[in-house]
């Protein structure tokens, strides 16, 4: 059986003050379920030195698909390894919006994080637009082939965020979700983990996990609020 995974994005939110207070209630409420959250860069150590020891695991929200160099402003995939990181975030939608981040730039990202040692977590999904043409399948197959082309999924984890679901408060259907995890599951196979991300909420999550193909949750806004991101939690641990 696979097991749940719940990973909190920060995004660019946060303070010095503020994370002590967050992280202090995650690990102290935090059950049996993995659980990782996904700091700014200036936070990692932070985190790692809040987080070591404890049953939460922490991350980073990016990476340079490049391993030292003339990268004015880059963080690289060993630097985040040396901050104790198991995972990354990989190919997120505001990354490929906001930055122009392209299928390539995200293989080669996640190609990078592999190489140090972290998981990535790849992030697939479409937009209103192209969901409403028809096109979901095609693109997050897509989104997706950039990286099964080049290299095996091994251990990452593959996260379904369907854009149009992301900070609009307006979630998939438990239905919708699994239709589309169940056709990612065909593309990386039984054993890898693919968690659901959009407006996931205390109140939407547990019919959310309740599908057969969603692994646990990529929570945004929600990570912020430790009660929530700790219902989020509670509500993907395996019941019996
Ligand atoms: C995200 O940023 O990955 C996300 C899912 O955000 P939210 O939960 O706020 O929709």
């Amino acid at each position: 059986m696979r097991a749940r995974l719940v990973a909190g994005n920060w995004k660019m939110n946060g303070s010095r003050a503020a994370n002590q207070v967050l992280l202090d209630a995650v690990v102290a409420g935090v059950r049996s379920v993995e659980c990782v959250v996904c700091v700014p860069f200036p936070y990692l150590a932070q985190a790692a030195e809040r987080l070591r020891g404890t049953q939460v695991a922490w991350g980073a929200q990016n990476l340079s698909e490049h391993a030292s160099g003339a990268h004015t402003g880059e963080v690289s995939a060993a630097m985040l390894a040396e901050f104790g990181c198991r995972y990354v975030l990989v190919g997120h939608s505001e990354r490929r919006q906001l930055y122009g981040e392209t299928d390539a730039q995200a293989a080669a990202k996640f190609a990078a994080a592999q190489g140090a040692g972290l998981k990535p977590i790849f992030c697939v999904g479409e937009t209103l637009e192209q969901r409403d043409a028809g096109r979901t399948e095609a693109v997050v197959a897509r989104q997706l082939d950039a990286v099964l082309g080049k290299r095996a999924f091994g251990d990452a984890v593959l996260a379904y965020e369907p854009v149009w679901a992301i900070g609009t408060g307006r979630t998939a259907t438990p239905e919708q979700a699994q239709a589309v995890h169940a056709f990612l599951r065909q593309r990386v196979g039984a054993a890898v983990r693919i968690l659901y991300g959009g407006s996931v909420k205390a109140q939407n999550a547990a019919a959310i996990f309740a599908m057969p193909d969603v692994d646990g949750g990529l929570i945004g806004g929600a990570s912020l609020v430790a009660q929530d991101f700790l219902a989020i939690c509670a509500a993907a641990q395996r019941k019996g």
